[in-house]
């Protein structure tokens, strides 16, 4: 059998402008589609428009192609896949692998936070009360590689809890609608940060849940601050400066452990992603954030 062609994407949550951390999370799922000679993708993850800003995806696109990072493919906005999520929903509910909750943020609480499952058996009828729709999880123990990071181990209800895909506000939530795309634009390969590790098990349910084979996975380290957060909006990560997008594009691939000779400097974006994706060296990208 021969292997699926690779297709990689980007999949920014438009909360704010590009910033250094999410260049370099660019520049890493670039380079890996590109080695490969696969596709790259740009997906806007535009979901919640309590926390979003109208311009901030206009902004990242505009920051993508001043550093030459073009899809090859028309971006995607999940603003505009609604009614894909609410068919996987219908389908999850159909077959029981998804419930209604309607529990209120006190009754979380005095659950330490965690939901405590009545609604899972039916017992929660939410009448006239907003609801929301989560994902049952199974209890496992699962396993998987990442191709940076090795074997994986997960327990996936004693660490986790049924993540809601359908918040009380109406918006779909990004659990559902990651796997979702990525399914429905054949994804194989997914390059992003490694606050997302976490997720990945859950994830996986998904896929599983909704009938289809999960891509591969490399977490990559989170660009950290001086005060060792990691870099974002909501800890006022500045934006990109796109009047010098050769040297941002530099920086992010040193912060990859890759090592562009100092003559790189002179090259246009392009010529810069080239080298990138000629000398990419998975195994150079250092594991553990900085
Ligand atoms: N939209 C997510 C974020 O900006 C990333 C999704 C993913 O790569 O799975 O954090």
């Amino acid at each position: 059998m021969t292997e699926r062609s690779y297709r990689g994407r980007f999949a920014p949550s438009p909360t704010g402008p590009l910033h250094f951390g999410s260049l370099v999370t660019a520049v890493a799922s670039y380079a890996e589609a590109k080695s490969r000679q696969g596709q790259w993708l740009v997906r806007i993850e535009d979901l919640d428009p309590l926390r979003e800003n109208p311009e901030a995806s206009d902004h990242i696109l505009h920051s993508l192609t001043c550093h030459g990072l073009t899809p090859d493919e028309p971006v995607r906005f999940q603003s505009q896949r609604h009614s894909a999520y609410q068919h996987a929903i219908d389908q999850l509910l159909k077959t029981q692998q998804a419930y209604r909750c309607a529990c209120s943020r006190k009754q979380l609480q005095a659950h330490q936070g965690r939901h405590p499952e009545r609604c899972r058996e039916g017992e929660c009828q939410p009448g006239k009360r907003p609801f929301a729709i989560r994902f049952a999880l199974q209890d496992e123990r699962c396993h998987w590689q990442d191709d940076l990071l090795g074997a994986q181990g997960q327990q996936v209800r004693a660490e986790t809890d049924d993540p809601v895909i359908l918040r009380k506000e109406a918006f779909y939530a990004y659990q559902l609608a990651v796997v979702v795309d990525d399914i429905n634009q054949r994804i194989t390969d997914v390059v992003r940060g490694s606050d997302l590790l976490e997720m990945t098990a859950q994830q996986q349910q998904i896929y599983r849940a909704l009938g289809a084979a999960p891509p591969r996975w490399i977490h990559i380290p989170v660009i950290l601050n001086e005060q060792g957060q990691k870099l974002s909006k909501q800890n006022h990560a500045p934006a990109l400066d796109d009047q010098q997008p050769a040297s941002n594009l530099i920086q992010a691939l040193q912060a990859l452990g890759q090592q562009p000779p100092a003559r790189l400097q002179r090259f246009s974006v392009g010529d810069i992603l080239k080298w990138a994706a000629e000398h990419w060296r998975r195994e150079a990208i250092p594991l553990t954030s900085r």
